[in-house]
């Protein structure tokens, strides 16, 4: 394939596939890197300029930055899968490049248009199609991310960014398969306010999630869970992954978009696959007081969370400062089970896909 937009570079001495094949054993998630990088640039007055898919190197930048100082800074995540018949594709990536966009948007930033952030992915993916693990559960994890790189220390927008891909080799984000895990309910910090930044994928939204995380695993659970920012009341998302409840009558509850949240790919992939089974889905606000009643009742048989990473990550048991509950059994539920499975199958290949949301490269 020939791009006008982004040059290729080949690196002058890739990893050899002897060392390759060495870090794809066991490559777990966001530590082995491929080769090449994708890189483009923006300056005002000019737009998007000199894009690039060339060796992977360190940013040689400017201690003035502005996104080193205001944090300035997009992010997206998505895979490309290695499908049943040998191909590749990327799984639902134009949703990332709108989600791209709105993030631009919220913080002053300039869009990317669609084209060239699918373009940079794929190409990437063809470039390094050899960093794709053959382990169970494997794939190819690309982080597309935009910085601030005007040297200014005024607050204002940015005159100048840089956007780039980086690909790194993952493995089964749960070894050994979905393991239930335990939320701690943060009834102490907050994520995202209303008319705050919740609903970008912003940098900054994942430091300040931060200390809250580390409460977490402090007091022996395994993952946070924030409540809305107005009544410490509602249940929003965890730090990286959306969260579905599912009922006795075989309904489904999830949080809406109200902007606090991040609008989940694989959030919203759900949805679809759970209307297309004839089930009832509700996007309604649901409160910590009601999950814990309805756990107790028996009402609520299952709780789920997901997101690109781990696509469906079964939740055992939930607890906040003077509570404890167990949500079913406390082991992955039923549907919970059939949802990881399903999505699964489309993402790799292994299933129809009436939606269209596998992207061959
Ligand atoms: N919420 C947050 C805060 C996230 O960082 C992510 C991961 N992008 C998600 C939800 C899940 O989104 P997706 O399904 O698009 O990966």
């Amino acid at each position: 394939m020939i791009s006008v937009n982004f040059a290729f570079e080949p690196h002058p001495s890739p990893v050899p596939a002897n060392e390759r094949a060495a870090r794809l054993v066991d490559p777990g998630f966001g530590r082995v890197f491929t080769d090449h990088m994708a890189i483009l640039h923006y300056s005002e007055g000019r737009g998007w300029h000199d894009g690039r898919i060339g060796e992977r190197v360190p940013l040689t930048m400017d201690p003035a930055s502005s996104v080193l100082h205001y944090a300035q800074e997009i992010f997206e995540g998505l895979k490309a899968y290695r499908l049943e018949d040998g191909g590749l594709a990327l799984f639902r990536p134009e949703a990332n490049a709108r989600r791209f966009n709105a993030s631009a948007r919220r913080m002053a930033m300039p869009e990317l248009p669609e084209a060239l952030f699918l373009e940079s992915c794929e190409r990437l993916v063809q470039t390094e199609r050899d960093w794709m693990p053959s382990v169970e559960g494997g794939s190819l994890y690309l982080r597309p991310f935009m910085i601030a790189s005007e040297a200014f220390l005024g607050v204002k927008p940015s005159a100048e960014y840089l956007y780039m891909v980086l690909a790194s080799s993952v493995g089964a984000y749960w070894k050994g398969g979905a393991r239930a895990v335990s939320l701690w309910v943060s009834h102490e910090y907050t994520r995202a306010a209303p008319g705050g930044t919740g609903a970008a994928k912003c940098g900054g939204n994942y430091a300040t999630s931060l200390v809250a995380q580390q409460e977490a695993i402090r007091r022996g659970f395994d993952q946070v869970v924030f409540l809305d920012a107005a009544e410490r009341r509602w249940i929003e998302e965890l730090g990286g992954m959306n969260i579905f409840f599912v009922f006795e009558d075989g309904s489904l509850q999830t949080p809406p978009l109200t902007g606090t949240i991040l609008p989940g790919i694989t959030r919203d992939s759900i949805l679809q696959l759970a209307r297309d089974e004839g089930l009832v889905v509700r996007e309604e606000p649901y409160a910590i007081e009601q999950w814990r009643a309805d756990a107790a009742s028996g009402r609520l048989v299952e709780s789920f969370a997901c997101g690109t990473a781990a696509v469906v990550t079964p939740i055992g048991r939930a607890a906040g400062p003077d509570y404890e509950f167990t949500i079913g059994s406390g082991a992955t539920g039923q549907l919970t089970a059939r949802f990881l499975d399903r999505l699964s199958a489309v993402q790799r290949g292994r299933a129809p896909d009436p939606h269209g949301w596998l992207r061959r490269i």
